[in-house]
């Protein structure tokens, strides 16, 4: 008998409860996490808010939405033979296809069956005697398990703008990431867009071609560089297949698990003409190579950061016609690289439309009000027939707290987390028996679909061994939390990014109270993490307490 059928053979639910485990969310995550616990014979049970699977992708529909992850680094590993069955239409996967994809996985393994769509969770608290968690719905529905997994996804609460008057517009009015299912037409509309994100530098290009006229309400400029997708050949798509195995290889060996990697030179050391060469080739270049393949002291040293941004403002310049617009949309209060950078299909060019104004509601035209027409800024009122609220999300914590999660007597994961998040590896947080993030807070992400295999992987085994110790009760231990929690801060210390507010810091000026950095990621090498989890696994978890 195989070991998976003999855990398979094992009572499937523990007494009383309604499932072995629950999960919460069906993105990449809750899908990979529900195969991987069904191998191991654990009766689990999928809530997902959303009306079907696919996490981000599922929501995520605003024109121009892509990943900018290679796409053939973005698919999960697990099985060899959905890799090889696969292809990818483009080197930069746009949602459509990339939600095809995952509704191929779950057809493929057969997940929906133990998923549960509308549903979701607002509370989930732990009952110390029954050793179970008690997982509320929205609509009152309860459920028990013994175990409860986290896979909400690092961006998936969503934020408004606020403004105020914003539920005042008479036109419908959007937000990126509830976006309709079927295509919102813009032609001969007036359209108003507030905000300049990763999301609006996508989907800007792709509104401005349609629409009568778009304005473009920023406050912040974002750093943004070429993304130069491409559709993929039959012949490169099979090329890439016989190559998969050595890619992830690759991917893995690097610090954000992306095939990119730093360049180890110091900026200031190469002479400028040898400098000015690379980062030309590398802005040629698609993907990340210009943050990721770059030389790595752009992201610690001021001075080499000020050299990069000097360069890619001066790439801005070139592309917009306008010297006053082009100076707009410059970042004067960061670095390039210190917030996750937007890569862009013809943003720039976007602003060389006449149809197309840019506002900047800083220093020329605070938004003072969203009216029944429009916007009003201190210098006029702006007439819409749309809106598209392009205000981003509460990042990483913001799916947590929005559930009310309680542990051992009674304690509020939120309040637990007041100065931050504490965690072991970003898995398990101290006091919270039986409750296993996945991409928690304070893991390591990078190329995220790389990191939630890695996560998965290292919370099977877990499973497993509690499976042949006959454990029920998995917890953290407090001196390893404390000792983790000091890792991630020190490794984000020297970054220059630590120092910038974003989502990446915990900060979002449109929810109360997100006006403090934090240290939200690990941010130290990849293959550091992989390493810890290797050696925690090796030495039997002595770094967990079971029962
Ligand atoms: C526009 C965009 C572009 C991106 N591009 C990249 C990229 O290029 N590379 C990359 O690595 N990553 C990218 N990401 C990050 C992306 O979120 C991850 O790659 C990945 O999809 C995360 O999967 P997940 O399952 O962890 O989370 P998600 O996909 O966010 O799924 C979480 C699910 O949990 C559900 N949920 C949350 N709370 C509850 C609740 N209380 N009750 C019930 N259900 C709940 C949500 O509805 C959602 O369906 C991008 C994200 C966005 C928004």
């Amino acid at each position: 008998m195989s070991a998976s059928a003999e855990l398979a053979e094992r009572p499937r639910t523990s007494r009383g409860s309604d499932f072995d485990a629950i999960i919460i969310g069906a993105g990449i995550s809750g899908m990979f996490m529900l195969y991987r616990l069904r191998e191991l014979g654990i009766k689990a049970r999928v809530f997902e808010a959303g009306a079907d699977l696919g996490g981000t992708w599922y929501w995520n529909r605003y024109p121009g939405a892509r990943f900018d992850s290679e796409s053939w680094t973005y698919g999960y590993s697990f099985s060899k033979e959905l890799m090889q069955e696969w292809d990818w239409k483009e080197h930069f996967s746009p949602q459509p296809d990339t939600l095809e994809y995952l509704n191929y996985v779950a057809q493929k393994f057969d997940l929906r069956r133990d998923m549960q769509f509308g549903s979701t969770v607002t509370s989930a608290h732990w009952d110390d005697a029954a050793n179970q968690w008690t997982v509320t719905l929205e609509n009152g529905e309860q459920a028990r398990s013994r175990l409860l997994f986290t896979a909400i996804g690092i961006l998936s609460a969503y934020t408004l703008p606020a403004i105020p008057g914003r539920d005042s517009f008479r036109g419908p009015a959007y937000h990126p990431a509830r976006w309709p299912h079927t295509p919102v037409d813009f032609s001969g509309k007036r359209v108003g867009i507030i905000g300049t994100g990763a999301t609006a530098i996508q989907a800007i290009p792709e509104i401005a071609r349609q629409a009568k006229h778009l304005t473009v309400f920023q406050r912040r400029p974002n750093w943004a560089a070429p993304l130069h997708n491409a559709k993929i050949g039959q012949a490169e798509m099979q090329e890439i297949k016989s190559r998969y195995e050595e890619i992830y290889a690759h991917c893995a060996k690097t610090a954000s698990w992306f095939i990119h990697e730093a360049d180890r030179r110091k900026t200031l050391d190469v002479p400028p003409e040898e400098r000015e060469a690379f980062w030309e080739k590398l802005y040629a270049e698609p993907g990340f190579g210009i943050w990721m393949g770059n030389f790595r002291d752009i992201l610690i040293d001021e001075k080499a950061n000020a050299a990069i941004s000097e360069f890619i403002a001066k790439k801005i310049r070139q592309r917009v016609k306008d010297p006053k617009v082009a100076d707009k949309l410059i970042p004067k209060d960061h670095g390039f690289g210190t917030r996750r950078v937007p890569l862009e299909s013809g943003y720039f060019e976007a602003y060389n439309r006449d149809n197309v104004t840019l506002v900047d509601t800083i220093n020329d035209e605070p938004i003072e009000c969203i009216t029944p027409k429009g916007v009003q800024t201190r210098a006029r009122e702006y007439e819409f027939d749309i809106l598209v609220y392009a205000t981003g999300f509460d990042g990483v914590t913001g799916a947590f707290d929005r559930i009310d999660i309680r542990g051992m007597d009674g304690m509020h994961l939120k309040d637990a987390w007041t100065d931050g998040p504490r965690t072991y590896l970003g898995m398990l947080a101290e006091g919270f028996p039986n409750l296993l993030m996945v991409l928690g807070p304070h893991t390591a992400r990078g190329n995220i679909p790389q990191a939630i295999e890695h996560s998965v992987e290292f919370q099977a085994g877990i499973l497993r061994f509690m499976q042949e110790h006959n454990y029920t009760r998995v917890e953290t231990r407090p001196e390893h939390v404390a000792e983790w929690t000091q890792i991630v801060i020190k490794a984000s210390e020297p970054l220059l990014s630590s120092k910038v507010d974003s989502w990446q810091t915990g900060v979002n000026r449109n929810v109360e109270g997100r006006t403090v950095r934090r240290v939200l990621g690990y941010n130290g090498n990849g293959v550091h993490f992989r390493r810890k989890t290797d050696e925690v696994a090796k030495g039997g978890y002595q770094e967990f307490l079971f029962r």
